[in-house]
């Protein structure tokens, strides 16, 4: 038999209305009218004195100790401290100043007699409440929680049979239950309570609950909020998302949807308090505890008290019905509906309708990816999921660069968003460690760390201190460059340029693509050929009559195609652009924070000093975060004319994040691994190129890696069809990547840095697949799989 409590098995006390009146003024003072209140176990008065107000008189059971009651009194009067704003009962002191007396009935039997203020309100019902007011009723449970966080009672180690936690205590009065479905489905749910819940139940963050905090337990107002919260006789020190458990099974009983009162229940209180994902994944089958607990106590109670049926059995036809209802489908609705196992909000909108809607964003927005597009709602280090709860590898999104939603990462930016968020008129160490950080990683010299929000805005900052420094107006360029979207920036990005429009200031040089551009390998001196073009840009420049401010470079030349020339070209255009007097930007927009692996920042393979370099995308793991850093020189001249202030730069949140980030990349030893990722990844791809010759040509570093495709078996034709259809088909079995280059005849590879040898294999075992397909007669068309 489990451990039953004895005021379970003990009769209330019944007092006559006179003698608990004399004994209200007796012991407390107070005088008054009585009229008798319900109670399971005790019994309660509700006293009304001569000026109108009104207290609760309670007589506990007797077989309730004074541990008990003194843990119940010091809860409340906690609770009143730490959150007076809850609805909850104050203690009132006797005439001898203690919060309870110990008093004889005529019966001769003793008991415990409190009083406490009387709190307003009537008790709702599940279904007359609406969505919102669940929400405010978890919302109320959330500050209780809190409000207890800090308290601690000798008592509160008592168990009961109450406390989800011990279901598997339960099993035993399982042999009371008459009713053979009730019998079944609360074995089958004690069944998988065992196998999920216990083996994790020690490891929930545990503290005093109110352990019954139901409607029942709770009166509302007139707006349907909280008034009162009642009976704390079920305190006990268990798992905190106990207390969210029972409070789901009383919002879900009697209603039509029961998970969507359970999802708003969950909601109100994570408005309050966060839910742990543990927490969420168990709630379904604690919620199941609660109601095992609620049928098997009933059937086991209705045999000592029969004359008492009708309110023992209160709630057993409910808890049925739910427990039949979570066992036919509502575990599954409540695990969707919670997200357990995810922190993304359910979604309830088609993809179809989506697509629609979209249209709100203006025909100017760059067109979904994919012929099928995709509706995400989850990430997960390499994995992002859609709303089918189908996996797709991100083999395409560099910003994740440690990974979808890395929980340092979110609970970081989670962290600062709840304590302050403000701007760098104030001093806040999360900027001053992060730019010292960043400074930190770079060559000597580069010293100052000028916070914004984008790479566009970090180039068109770049491109003003490189402006003002040198007093000059002309950029160069590669040919197909991308540095981003401001009026100025956009200039500096021929990728982007209008069909026929030429900015007067800008100069391209061709990007140094060795497989099918102007100088090939076959040249040894390929390399230096194309560098050498950095002297015709000058030359283009000045006859317009312009000097060069600045040469800007993607260290990966990811727009152009991906490209990695030697090291020497890179020296070699840094040297011939500071030859003129101009200043070298190194665009890290797309290949810092280790993409390239050997180094953190793609330029430091050219063995280069920048004059100026440029953070985004990863910087923020995809928070907004993205920063200038140059030299003291540089910006001491730039101030002589102007300071410089962002509201969104530099943040607290948006430094969180950017200092999250490296302490992953750090910790994780992120970048190490990227060199033997990147390397297996490029060596499979050869692979397949030696198997199928429509692959041209296999490039790239650490893990930006494009592979072109070509029409001939000259290797040189671009096929920017078939590299759409390998995209698609690729898309279709499950693995995100894109397309790049002048022709966009080149995948663009370049996941998010923590995949693995396991998730390359995948790739190129589905790649292989595609290129398959994509090569026979008639070939794949995209979503027909
Ligand atoms: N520079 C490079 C090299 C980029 O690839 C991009 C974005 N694709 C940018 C700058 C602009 O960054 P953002 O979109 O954050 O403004």
């Amino acid at each position: 038999m489990p451990d039953i409590p004895s005021v379970l098995t003990s009769a209330p006390p019944t007092l006559q209305p006179e003698t608990a009146a004399d004994l209200a003024s007796r012991v407390f003072g107070i005088a008054g009218t009585l009229s008798p209140l319900g109670s399971e176990r005790d019994q309660n008065f509700m006293v009304e004195d001569g000026s109108g107000d009104r207290y609760l008189l309670k007589l506990s059971n007797a077989a309730e100790d004074e541990s008990g009651v003194t843990y119940e009194t010091d809860a409340l009067l906690h609770i009143l401290r730490t959150d007076p704003g809850l609805p909850v009962m104050e203690p009132v002191t006797t005439t001898n100043g203690t919060y309870w007396a110990s008093v004889d009935t005529p019966s001769g039997t003793g008991h415990l007699i409190r009083m406490f203020t009387f709190l307003e309100g009537t008790p709702a019902a599940a279904p007359d409440l609406d969505l919102e007011a669940i929400a405010a009723f978890g919302a109320t449970l959330a500050r209780l929680g809190r409000s207890l966080r800090g308290f601690f009672h000798p008592a509160a180690g008592r168990k009961l049979l109450w406390d989800e936690r011990h279901a598997s205590d339960l099993r035993p009065l399982l042999e009371h239950i008459t009713d053979d479905a009730q019998a079944a489905l609360t074995g089958a749910a004690l069944d998988r309570f065992d196998a999920r819940v216990l083996p994790v139940v020690g490891s929930l963050r545990a503290q005093t609950i109110h352990n019954d905090f139901s409607l029942d337990n709770t009166l509302m107002g007139p707006d349907r909020r909280v008034s009162g919260i009642l009976d704390f006789g079920d305190l006990t020190h268990t798992a905190l998302v106990c207390d969210l458990s029972t409070a789901m099974s009383s919002v879900m009983f009697g209603r039509d949807d029961p998970g969507e009162a359970g999802e708003a229940v969950v909601a109100g209180y994570a408005s309050i308090t966060p839910v742990e994902e543990l927490e969420l994944s168990l709630l379904p089958d604690l919620l199941a505890a609660r109601l095992v607990a609620l049928i098997a106590i009933a059937a086991w109670r209705v045999r000592s008290f029969p004359e008492n049926r009708e309110y023992i059995m209160g709630s057993v036809a409910e808890a049925h019905s739910l427990l039949a209802w979570l066992d036919g489908g509502g575990y599954a609705d409540l695990e969707d509906r919670l997200g357990a196992g995810s922190s993304a909000a359910p979604t309830a909108v088609s993809t179809e309708e989506l697509r629609e809607r979209r249209r709100v964003l203006g025909s100017a927005m760059s067109p979904l990816s994919y012929q099928r597009p995709l509706h995400l709602v989850r990430g997960d280090g390499p994995w992002l999921y859609d709303t089918d709860g189908v996996r797709y590898l991100d083999a395409y999104n560099n910003v994740p660069v440690v990974g979808h939603c890395h929980p340092l990462v979110s609970d970081a930016i989670a962290r600062q968003s709840r304590a302050l968020n403000t701007n760098l008129r104030y001093l806040h160490e999360n900027s001053i460690e992060l730019a010292e950080r960043l400074c930190g990683t770079l060559p000597d010299g580069l010293d100052v760390c000028m916070f914004v929000n984008s790479g566009s805005e970090a180039n068109d900052l770049a491109w003003q201190l490189a402006r003002a420094v040198t007093g000059r107006a002309g950029g160069i360029v590669t040919e197909y460059a991308y540095h981003g979207i401001t009026t100025a920036v956009s200039d500096l990005s021929p990728e982007h340029w209008a069909r026929g429009y030429t900015p007067d200031t800008v100069a391209t040089i061709p990007a140094p693509d060795g497989h099918a551009g102007v100088h090939r390998r076959e040249d040894p001196n390929w390399a230096a050929a194309y560098a050498a073009h950095l002297d015709d840009a000058v030359e283009h420049l000045r006859a317009g009559g312009l000097e060069p401010a600045a040469l800007f470079l993607d260290s990966g030349f990811t727009s152009d195609g991906i490209l990695v020339p030697p090291a020497e070209y890179g020296r070699d255009v840094v040297d011939r652009i500071h030859a003129t007097g101009g200043l070298f930007v190194a665009d890290e927009v797309q290949t810092g924070f280790g993409r390239l692996g050997a180094h953190l920042w793609g330029f430091e393979r050219f063995g280069v000093t920048p004059d100026i370099v440029t953070l985004g995308k990863p910087m923020g793991n995809g928070h907004p975060v993205a920063a200038v850093l140059t030299t003291s020189a540089i910006v001491d001249r730039f101030a002589q004319t102007m300071d410089f202030f962002s509201t969104f730069g530099g943040n607290p949140v948006a430094c969180a994040a950017g200092l999250a980030v490296l302490d992953v990349i750090e910790s994780e030893g992120i970048q190490e691994r990227v060199m033997g990722t990147g390397n297996a990844l490029i060596d499979g791809l050869r692979v397949l190129a030696e198997r199928h010759s429509s692959i041209g040509e296999v490039r790239g570093l650490g893990l930006l890696i494009g592979v072109a495709f070509t029409s001939d078996d000259t290797g040189r034709p671009s096929d920017a069809a078939l590299a759409g259809r390998v995209m698609n088909g690729m898309r279709e079995r499950g693995i995100l990547i894109g397309t790049t280059g002048p022709d966009d005849n080149v995948l663009k590879i370049r996941p998010p840095l923590v995949i693995t040898e396991e998730h390359v294999d995948l790739l190129l075992t589905t790649l292989d697949e595609v290129l398959r397909i994509c090569n026979e007669p008639g070939g794949e068309t995209p979503g027909s799989s």
